[in-house]
């Protein structure tokens, strides 16, 4: 996929929203039992602080290496997962503490979609049925009002009526993601959290449905945030990007400034880890970049570090790092970033 592949976006017709999505402090941690190897309870703390804003028309893009707690941030932000500690905002309601019953008229107005399609649609069921659901869950109508809504959903996503009676392991990979799409819209929410939405695609067929994610956003108004671990991916889609690191946001700045000139060494690493060249899968064009290599694995979100989580693979940690973890602060410039010693403002 190339930079051309994708539709623009227009970064200039998405700011000044209000903020429809507000996440302070938020946790989660799991507790692990006690087993043969350990014999304590431990606590995984896989989203451990993020505090966040999504304006309204605006994508925000979440990155970071698996297991940095993405997936478990965007059922937070919806409430598939309950959280262990602060508050999460929809269009100005605390939601985090809402029981299931008051939860259930906030539910349509935010939707997740999921990165493997074949995984989150049931295979018994056929392409209709699977996207009437939520309409049927939600009392959107009568019979006829819900199978022209689905009809009016296929329309939307780019498949035809033709679909409308085939089971899910009768579409391409491109095509089952459209199903998933168009279920989460069915309910025409304000906010669609899309985990991982291209990543089980061919390339050749990522670009065509993030192009569909950005018509989609320009005629519906929608408002995404967008994981992934591929910044190549998020690059194209995001206003702005969030890096994650063992469940914290360690940069969080717009998405040219971030890839211009970024200021943590983790988001560093992780655009020297994108080529350079356009080899068929992005095309950087911001100033040549020093190389790091990312060396050593992700330490354990059981087992954090202290001070700076990201300390035991940077090439520029100092001793200050160890001891003292880095609050997330705005910068002179309006960056976000959480390092002592950041490399750019
Ligand atoms: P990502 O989406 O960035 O790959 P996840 O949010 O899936 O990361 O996971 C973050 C961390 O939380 C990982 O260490 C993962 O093993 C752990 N985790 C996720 N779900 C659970 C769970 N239900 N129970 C225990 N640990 C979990």
């Amino acid at each position: 996929m190339t930079a051309q592949d994708i539709t623009a976006v227009d970064p200039e017709a998405r700011r000044g929203g209000e903020v429809l999505l507000r996440a302070t402090d938020v946790t989660k941690h799991y507790t692990l039992r006690a087993n043969g190897l350990s014999r304590r309870h431990r606590v995984l703390r896989a989203v451990d602080g993020v505090s966040l804003e999504v304006r309204t028309g605006e994508t925000l893009g979440v990155v970071g290496e698996s297991g940095c707690g993405k997936s478990t941030l965007g059922r937070c932000l919806v409430r598939l997962t309950e959280l262990t500690g602060g508050r999460v905002e929809f269009d100005g309601r605390d939601i985090s503490a809402l029981s299931a019953r008051r939860l259930r008229p906030v539910r349509p107005g935010m939707q997740l979609v999921f990165q493997d399609p074949q995984a989150s649609l049931n295979p018994r069921r056929r392409a209709g049925d699977i996207v009437a659901e939520p309409l049927l869950v939600h009392r959107y109508g009568d019979a006829a009002a819900v199978r022209r809504r689905v009809a009016e959903l296929f329309d939307v996503v780019g498949l035809s009526t033709a679909h409308l009676e085939r089971y899910p392991h009768e579409f391409s990979g491109g095509q089952r993601q459209r199903i998933g799409i168009a279920r989460a819209l069915a309910t025409d929410p304000r906010l669609v959290v899309a985990d991982e939405p291209v990543s089980a695609l061919d390339v050749s067929i990522q670009a065509q449905v993030l192009n569909l994610f950005a018509d989609l956003q320009e005629e519906l108004g929608l408002t995404y945030v967008f994981i992934a671990h591929d910044l190549g991916v998020v690059r194209h889609v995001s206003d702005r990007i969030a890096v994650m690191y063992l469940g914290e946001i360690v940069e969080l700045a717009g998405t040219e400034a971030l890839y211009g000139s970024p200021a943590h060494p983790y988001t560093q690493a992780l655009l020297s880890a994108v080529p350079d060249i356009d080899d068929g899968t992005l095309t950087a064009d911001g100033p040549v970049r020093e190389r790091i290599v990312l060396t050593g694995e992700v330490p354990n979100p059981v087992d954090k570090p202290t001070g700076c989580p990201f300390r035991t693979r940077c090439p520029y940690a100092r001793e200050r790092c160890a001891l003292e973890r880095p609050p997330l602060t705005r910068t002179a410039s309006g960056r976000e970033v959480a390092c002592h010693y950041p490399l750019a403002d």
